[in-house]
């Protein structure tokens, strides 16, 4: 019995080495593993502590600027919805892509935040939507649309009748149009930011609209069910100019 119990503790202190290493490098939105936390969990996330390029930011007295519209050339798209314990996530079909200061970046994905990441003169909004582009380059450009509460959108039911609950992924919905996720007015605010989540990666050209979309309360409240809290907090514009086309 000893001898059992002796074992039984070497394998639990195994257990806990292991968890300890698995855990490194996780992150979340709360606690030990929120943003407050998220460059120490791992040596490659610096920029989420020391970076001066942060997002996101509140979109607030823009500079106003003749800035180029964004092109936007994308076409329908058979979805993967994943559930990747940190968002609900679309990855669209190849093809897609947008024109941004004259440089081409190729649709990847979509994914949702709530409540929204930026705010707009000091104002969150219910939730937001990121269109992460990938250049050749390896730079990124993320339109954000911010989501506000009125009439159900259609195209945010097609992607939540299909949406993993927990973690997994799950095909369809077979054709959807993104473009339907985009506002009607198309003034925005352009800046030089960062991802949002680890590791906080400051490559990314943000382009974020000033209209939103609607969703209804009960689509909103559906996906804040699985997710009640997955924004970081607003960062600092430091030496940074924000930009208005408007
Ligand atoms: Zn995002």
């Amino acid at each position: 019995m000893r001898s059992a119990a002796g074992i039984a503790v070497a394998g639990c202190s195994l257990c806990l080495a292991s968890a300890a290493r698995a855990s490194r490098g996780h992150w979340g939105y709360e606690g030990e593993a929120g943003p407050d936390h998220w460059a120490e969990l791992d040596e490659g996330n610096a920029a989420c502590g020391l970076g001066r390029q942060q997002s996101p930011i509140d979109l607030d007295a823009p500079v106003r600027a003749v800035v180029r519209d964004v092109e936007i050339h994308w076409g329908d798209s058979k979805l993967a919805v994943v559930n990747n314990g940190h968002t609900i996530q679309a990855n669209t079909d190849a093809g897609s892509y947008s024109m941004i200061a004259g440089k081409r970046f190729d649709l990847k994905q979509f994914h949702f935040h709530h409540p929204s990441e930026h705010h707009i003169a000091g104002k969150p909004f219910p939730m937001e939507i990121h269109f992460v582009h990938a250049a050749a380059d390896g730079t990124l450009a993320v339109l954000g649309v911010m989501m506000a509460e009125g009439a159900a959108n259609d195209t945010i039911g097609q992607v939540w009748d299909v949406m993993p609950s927990s973690k997994g992924e799950a095909s369809g919905p077979d054709r959807i149009a993104p473009a339907h996720l985009l506002p009607a007015g198309r003034a925005f605010y352009r800046y030089a930011g960062s991802l949002t989540t680890p590791p906080c990666s400051e490559i990314v050209t943000w382009t974020v609209y000033d209209e939103p979309i609607e969703a209804s309360g009960a689509q909103i409240g559906a996906f804040a069910g699985l997710f009640p809290n997955n924004a970081r907090p607003l960062q600092k514009l430091h030496r940074r100019f924000l930009l208005g086309n408007f």
